[in-house]
């Protein structure tokens, strides 16, 4: 966080601003320095990034293009590589939605057993509001709570003390993650607490020890005192083999749609460059369905305030202020009738809480004869289908390119002008 920008404004333009800030530092300082952690309010040697790129205030294509600009390829390449991690984890959950929905069933059961257990109700209580007694672990719980930030060292020191030390449920840690992180989501929490565990690479787990603790804080904690000293072993399933992700090639653009908001991408401007038009929008709040229990109030501020920010750059001639909750279907539903939309179109919903949200939507719209279009940025589309491997599989044969390719997201001209005499 840098004095001159406030990194919880919700728009696109703190986010355009906190990037041009970071910028001088994406190159050698970030590659020495990142896996410092100084703690809260300190100049960090990390962007804070990611309360913008995760609602796609400011997107992976325009970060890593920036970074090129001003570093070259080979300049910035260790913080395109952690922008490009995003990329990886979103394009692998895309091709495993099992593992989200084995993460919120098991959530579920675990919620179920802290009812009924008063012995892990405490230990969980104890971890989240910052009591174990465990000094710099305490400290992070509540930082999370104050901030809705975690550097992402203290990140994975945090989840391998949750699962090794604690004993705890790695469901639950991922899950008060997603509640009070600005970040939180889908696939780089779940898949990020999955690595810890050992389950994403399997039999590889991350043990936090206390050196590594110490000497990346800076010594600002005691050293600490009875963390496991051996990682065990969680059972579990493999992932199941990959699901091809197939995408329909981009759709011819309407200028009279209707334009829905969601959480996962607030770029609307990327469809205005397809060529779209929007007649009315709406922005749509899924934040509550993230966990079955309470989200933090500053996470919410930020996806409404981040929604609100979208609506007013989507162009459209009216945009809806009424944000539905609940039965989005109805409301959604409702929303376009009363606008007489023959088309709904929207950013493509990964794998997560907002897709699960908006499932009952689309069956509905079409029922209703309005027709769903869903958009897919070329950045994904081209990286996704690639993050089967592991990481630097993906970096190898897309990730380190994608920087130097012609990603235009634009319908094509020629297709463009085929379909418009055919009117
Ligand atoms: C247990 C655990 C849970 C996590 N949960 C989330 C989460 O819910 N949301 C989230 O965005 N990130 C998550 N991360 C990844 C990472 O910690 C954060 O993205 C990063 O700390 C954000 O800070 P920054 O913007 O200063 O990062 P920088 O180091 O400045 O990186 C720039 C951008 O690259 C992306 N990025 C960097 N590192 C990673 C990474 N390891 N995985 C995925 N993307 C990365 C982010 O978009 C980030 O804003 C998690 C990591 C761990 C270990």
């Amino acid at each position: 966080m840098t004095p001159e920008t406030d990194s919880r404004t919700p728009s696109r333009e703190a986010g355009l601003l906190q990037l041009s800030a970071f910028l001088p530092h994406a190159g050698n300082n970030y590659a020495r320095l990142r896996n410092i952690d100084y703690g809260p309010g300190e100049k960090p040697q990390v962007s804070t990034l990611s309360p913008w790129i995760r609602h796609r205030l400011i997107n992976e294509q325009e970060v890593v293009a920036a970074t090129v600009t001003v570093h070259g390829n080979r300049g910035a390449e260790k913080f395109i590589q952690e922008v490009c991690w995003r990329t990886y984890w979103k394009g692998w959950l895309e091709q495993h939605p099992s593992i989200w929905r084995g993460y919120t069933t098991a959530l579920e059961k675990n919620i179920e057993e802290i009812t009924n257990t008063p012995e892990l109700a405490q230990r969980l209580e104890a971890a989240t509001s910052g009591s174990t007694g465990i000094e710099c672990f305490d400290f992070w719980s509540r930082e999370l709570i104050d901030t809705g930030y975690l550097h992402n060292h203290a990140r994975m020191w945090f989840a391998s003390i949750w699962i090794f030390t604690l004993k705890l449920p790695w469901e639950l840690g991922a899950d008060f993650f997603l509640r009070y992180l600005i970040d939180g989501d889908a696939a780089s929490n779940t898949l990020s607490w999955r690595w810890v565990a050992g389950l994403q690479t399997r039999g590889k787990t991350y043990l936090a020890g206390p050196a590594n603790i110490m000497r990346y804080t800076n010594n600002r904690f005691s050293p600490p005192v009875g963390l496991a000293q051996k990682a065990i072993t969680i059972e579990a399933p493999s992932p199941p083999q990959p699901h091809p992700l197939e995408f329909e090639p981009q759709k011819r653009p309407y200028e009279d749609a209707g334009l829905l908001l969601c959480d996962e991408d607030l770029n609307p401007e990327f469809l205005c460059e397809q060529g779209w038009r929007f007649s009315t929008a709406l922005a749509v709040e899924a934040t509550a369905n993230r966990s079955i229990l309470q989200i933090a109030p500053h996470v919410t501020r930020f996806t409404r305030g981040a929604l609100k920010d979208a609506l007013a750059r989507s162009g459209a001639a009216e945009a809806e202020k009424h944000i539905p909750t609940g039965d989005y279907a109805a409301q959604i539903t409702a929303w376009a009738q009363k606008h007489k939309l023959r088309v709904v179109v929207l950013s493509y919903l990964p794998v997560g809480p907002t897709a699960d949200a908006l499932a009952s939507v689309w069956p509905a719209l079409e029922k209703a004869g309005i027709r769903v279009r869903i958009s897919v940025r070329d950045w994904d589309r081209r990286a996704w289908p690639a993050c089967e491997g592991g990481f630097f599989k993906f970096w190898h044969k897309v990730g380190k390119n994608l920087a130097n390719e012609d990603l235009s997201n634009r319908y094509p001209e020629s297709t463009r002008r085929r379909q418009a005499s055919k009117k």
